[in-house]
């Protein structure tokens, strides 16, 4: 559309990056911000977000409601996002007053699964084998055409840290499985016998610069990510095609921010995407003490049209979440050599990301040159 707004001209120190979404991304984002002089305007419907609590201004309303919408994009210079659910209209809406990245073309894809491995795969690149679903007998056909190994029903839309996926062994797992569902739109896709998972962030900058972090190792435990580490077993080869699918997704999307991929690796060696994350990633958070620029302040240099920062990491890294009741632990944390790191969150829950904690080391080997 013509009448999208561009930025014309960086952002300048003092200047205000609105965030719609008001959680850890938006809070480390906000600070990242601050440290450049920029301030931030957090958009979010909790009035206990924790970005609230270190940004410039806060408006806590809802993404439908334009008017509220509209008042926050006025006040800012450019806007972006810590979640990538936000409804497209509220994108397109602030779009028409404000410079918005990423952009909606980079939403179309990440808010449907389907649409996003069709994507993937449209590039040439690898997912696991997936089939779409809807019914009963959709189901059925998916499951046997998977050829008989197990298989993850995962909902289409609104899908994070596992919810909205349920691992299949039978085609009548899988019938139940949608049924649970309740017959939403959804992918089933081969269960992956993966060696480890790892993961690729990186940055596009508005003049089509890029800039690649060291793809971490992660392991997740009931679906949500407990640690990364960084150096990961990861090849030169491995992290240099890692870094060239970053490079082709973020082309291909006319990025501009931070990005993260996730990646299963075969125990061939051979990488298959799981998930684009368009956004900064809770892989990437070590990033805050092993390298000059965290992802946090190379996205607001992106956002707010400056240039991509150095992404070399200068130390091994451990990073760990704090997850739920380990917050109440925070004592034994603060008595840990390493950066302790907790979100403000009011209330704790099983398995919310509370917090996490870095661990560095000297490096051990020196870092892939991005
Ligand atoms: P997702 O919500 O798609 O990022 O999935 C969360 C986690 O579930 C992944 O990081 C994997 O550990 C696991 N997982 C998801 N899909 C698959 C799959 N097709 N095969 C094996 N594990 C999977």
């Amino acid at each position: 559309m013509s009448d999208i707004k561009r930025l014309t001209a960086p952002v300048p120190p003092g200047g205000t990056i609105g965030i719609l979404g008001g959680g850890q991304l938006g809070r480390m984002l906000s600070l990242a911000a601050a440290r450049l002089g920029l301030k931030t305007h957090i958009y979010c419907h909790d009035d206990k977000a924790p970005a609230f609590q270190v940004a410039d201004r806060h408006t806590c309303g809802e993404f439908d409601d334009r008017i509220a919408v509209q008042a926050f994009s006025e006040s800012c210079d450019a806007v972006t996002f810590e979640f990538e659910n936000v409804p497209a209209t509220t994108i397109e809406l602030i779009a028409h007053l404000k410079p918005v990245n990423p952009g909606a073309k980079a939403l179309r894809f990440t808010q449907d699964r389907l649409e996003e491995k069709t994507f993937i795969q449209s590039l040439g690149l690898n997912t696991a084998p997936f089939h779409a679903i809807a019914s009963d007998a959709d189901a059925r056909r998916a499951f046997t055409a998977l050829g008989g190994g197990a298989g993850v029903l995962k909902t289409r839309r609104l899908g994070y840290d596992g919810k909205g996926q349920i691992k299949v062994r039978t085609v009548e797992e899988a019938v139940a499985a949608i049924a649970s569902f309740k017959h939403a739109p959804s992918v089933l896709e081969a269960f992956i016998d993966f060696d480890f998972e790892a993961s690729i962030v990186a940055a596009r900058g508005q003049d089509g610069s890029f800039a690649a972090y060291d793809p971490p190792e992660n392991s997740h435990e009931n679906h949500i990510l407990r640690r990364s580490v960084v150096p990961s077993r990861l090849s030169e080869r491995q992290a240099q095609e890692a870094k060239e699918i970053a490079s082709a997704i973020a082309k291909a999307l006319d990025y501009v921010g931070v990005l993260a991929v996730e990646l299963f690796v075969r125990r061939d060696g051979t990488l298959l995407i799981n998930e684009i994350a368009p956004r900064v990633h809770n892989s990437g958070h070590w990033t805050l003490e092993a390298c000059a620029v965290s992802q946090f302040e190379q996205h607001i240099r992106a956002v707010a049209g400056w240039p991509l920062g150095d992404p070399v990491r200068h130390a091994d890294a451990v990073m760990e979440n704090i997850l739920g009741d380990e917050a109440a632990d925070w004592r034994r944390y603060a008595n840990r050599r390493g950066a302790l790191h907790l979100y403000g969150k009011s209330e704790i829950r099983p398995g919310r990301k509370m917090g996490h904690f870095t661990t560095l080391a000297p490096l051990t080997k020196s870092p892939w040159r991005p």
